[in-house]
């Protein structure tokens, strides 16, 4: 049994139409529910979408897995291979 939040849980805002329009590249989408990031899973609204991108349709990684993604991508070398 589990509920799903009813705030946001890094922001803790509440559910709002304003709250659920979404950033997917350079379009808005909406959404009647929070988006749950596919890495952390935690529930999430768009007043954190700022930060936060949808990578496709139903991917969605909040503003700390994007960062640690993006920080991976740009510090791991390019042609490197393993040890
Ligand atoms: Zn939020
Ligand atoms: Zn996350």
């Amino acid at each position: 049994m589990s509920e799903l939040p009813q705030t946001c849980q890094a922001c803790q805002r509440p559910a709002s139409p304003e709250a659920l329009a979404y950033r997917k590249g350079d379009r808005t989408v909406s959404h009647d529910s929070f988006l749950q990031c596919d890495v952390c899973e935690r529930l999430l609204c768009a007043d954190c979408l700022q930060i936060y991108d949808i990578l496709s349709g139903d991917d969605f990684l909040c503003a700390a897995c994007a960062a640690s993604l993006a920080a991976g991508a740009t510090t791991r070398p390019a042609a490197r291979p393993p040890r």
